[in-house]
Formats: structure tokens, sequence, C-alpha cells
């Protein structure tokens, strides 16, 4: 007997499992992914002699981009991006991604955003080769995205990079250059409409962040630094973060801070707050001994020296900044939340 029509168990189109099957037909495995999408949880193999690294970050609507200002591309490569900046600092190999991600009634109904995510969300993680193995699917509450971005990496044992590795004496350095994202973000917040096209392949700090995988990862294995962070809510927070996970203070030279060209046209005072406490650059800032030698390129990125570590002192400041033969205290003025 046919099943009556009204009955009938119909896919909804706009459902959360047409959903995942549009995402999952887009996916593929890896050595180190047994089982991704499609099971009630993925199966990784880790090499053996390693550990697992794990980090997660929320991408929300509205905190950490905006519809009007941001393509679905932008906002799915930045969602990763950020995972995989984590992971770079600590040295780690990208092994897989989860996606946990909620929207509106009126998003799911129009895949054009979720394919314009995943074009930009899935073309990052090809480049580095991390399969994207799960995650959940659901309708927000709000009449806003959310997504949470699970990486799982990993690492010979014992060798990850940490924070809290560094010593007094020792030197700071940082990949690529700073307040480029910064001043990206201010000229996109002038004018949007600019920025609509913008793709991957161009040079935009902001729109599209470059996560120095490699250069983490040459680090750990030559044995290069003593400790690392990544400066996604800016060098003087970034910075600070080390410097009290390490137990250190922290001289910085102005003048050999690395601008980025996008800032240079930015007034002064403008281009210092953009260098020192911009976020979002996704470079790293690592430390090494002073007899260590530090190349000027790591895997192609161009590297600076920008200061040194001293021993703490009481009533001294965390932080300095050199500049024209005089001192300043640094305070951390990067991104907090709840601030
Ligand atoms: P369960 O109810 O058991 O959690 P789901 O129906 O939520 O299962 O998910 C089915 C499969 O689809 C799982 O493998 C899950 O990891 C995957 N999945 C769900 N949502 C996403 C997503 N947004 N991105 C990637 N994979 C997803
Ligand atoms: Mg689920």
């Amino acid at each position: 007997m046919p099943y009556p029509s009204r009955r009938r168990p119909v896919q909804n189109p706009f459902g959360e499992l047409r959903i995942i099957d549009r995402i999952r037909a887009r996916t593929s495995l890896s050595n180190a992914v047994r089982l991704g999408i499609g099971d009630d949880c993925a199966i990784l193999k880790p090499t053996p002699g390693h550990e697992l690294l794990v980090t997660t970050d929320f991408s929300l609507e509205d905190r950490h981009f905006r519809r009007q200002w941001h393509s679905p591309t932008s906002i799915g490569h930045r969602a990763l991006a950020r995972g995989l900046s984590d992971l770079a600092a600590m040295g780690a190999k990208p092994l897989a991604a989860f996606l946990s991600l909620a929207m509106p009634k009126s998003t799911a109904r129009n895949p054009r955003w979720l394919d314009g995510f995943l074009d930009g969300l899935l073309a990052l993680a090809t480049t580095y080769n991390v399969p994207l193995a799960g995650g959940d699917t659901s309708q927000s509450p709000a009449d806003q995205i959310l997504a949470d971005i699970v990486l799982i990496g990993s690492a010979p044992a014992g060798r990850a990079l940490h924070r809290s590795g560094a010593h007094p004496g020792d030197l700071v350095y940082c990949t690529g250059t700073l307040g480029g994202a910064a001043a990206e973000l201010t000229a996109l917040s002038a004018s949007p409409r600019k920025f609509r096209n913008v793709t991957s392949a161009d040079n935009h700090p902001h729109l599209f962040p470059q996560p120095r995988l490699a250069v983490g990862q040459a680090l750990l294995r030559r044995r290069l630094a003593t400790g690392c962070i990544d400066i996604s809510d800016g060098l003087s927070t970034d910075l600070a973060h080390l410097c009290t996970a390490s137990n250190v203070a922290a001289e910085l030279d102005l003048a050999r801070l690395p601008l980025h060209p996008l800032a240079a046209s930015l007034d002064d005072g403008a281009q210092i707050t953009a260098l020192l406490h911009g976020g979002e650059d996704y470079e790293l800032l690592f430390t090494a001994a002073p007899s260590t030698k530090i190349p000027r390129s790591i895997a192609g990125v161009p590297i600076a020296r920008i200061g040194r570590l001293l021993k703490p002192q009481k009533n001294k400041p965390q932080m300095t900044l050199l500049s024209d033969n005089d001192r300043f205290e640094l305070q951390p003025h990067g991104w907090e939340h709840f601030s």
C-alpha cells in the first residue's frame, strides 16, 4: 500500500539533514581522519609519539563579524583561521576541524550564505590539509549566526611551544607585519561596499588573515623558540600574556615594529595604536635565547626582532616601550571581552 502522501516522511529541503548533507558533500578524509561526517563521532588516528592539541573559537555575528561588512566567504575563512593560528602558536600540525553552526531560519533557507561560508572555510582547510570531520547544526535562538570551531592538532610529545617557556634575557621576535588588520577594519567600517568582492587570493589582513602554521612548525622542529603566542588580541595584550605566563618583563623597540603597508597611510597616532594594540593580525610573537641564530625569514615569512625580555622587578612596569631614547610604560590595550 502506498504510504499516505500526507504522512510521507519528506525531507525538509532547508532542514538540518539537508544542511549536513550539503556540508558533507564537500568534505573528504585524510590519513589522520579515519571517519568523518556521518556517524555519531569522528575517528582520528594520531601519529604515534605525538600529543593532541585542542582549541575552540567562537565566531558570533555582531561580536566577531557583521553581515553588512563581511562576506560569507570571509566569515568562513576567519572562523577557521583563528583556530589554525592557535595551533600555529604551539607549533602544531592541524589534524581535523569541527564546526558547530547555528543559523536563523531565514539564513538556512537561503543556501547562498552557507555555500559562501563553506567556500571560505574549506578553501583554507584544503590549503592546510585539515578535513572538516564533524560538527553540529542548529537553528539559532536569535536572528544571528553563531559558529564555533574546534580544531585538533598534533605535535611531537613534550615539544609543543608554550607561552610560559620564555626567560629573562631572551630576544623577542614577530612574524610578518603588524597593524594591517586594524587598518583594514577601519577602512571596511567606513565603506563596506568597497570590500564586497574581495577574495582570499588578495592580500587582505582583516578579511582573509593567513595563520602562520609553517612558521610555528619550523620553530618547533628546529628548536628555535623558547616561548610563543599568536597575536590575536593585539601585540601589547598578547605580549603581556606571554610575560605573565613566563614571569618576565619585556622591552619593545618601537622603531623595530614591522608596519603593514595598509597601516602606513594612517596618521602617526593611529599607526602606533594599530601596531601596538590592533588585534587580529594572527602573526606569531616568539622568544629565543640570545645565542640562537634566528633567520631573517622562516617558511617565506619575514621575521623581525622587536625587543627583549628582562627579569621582572617590583615597582617597574611589566612592559616598556623604547622610542627615540625615551622609555614609556606599555599597557595592554588590545582586545578584551567584558571590558
Ligand atoms: P547527532 O545527533 O548524533 O549529534 P547530527 O545529526 O547532529 O548527529 O550529526 C550527524 C553528522 O553530521 C555527525 O557526523 C556530525 O559530526 C555531522 N555534522 C553535523 N553538523 C555539522 C556541521 N555543521 N559541520 C560539519 N559536520 C556536521
Ligand atoms: Mg548533533
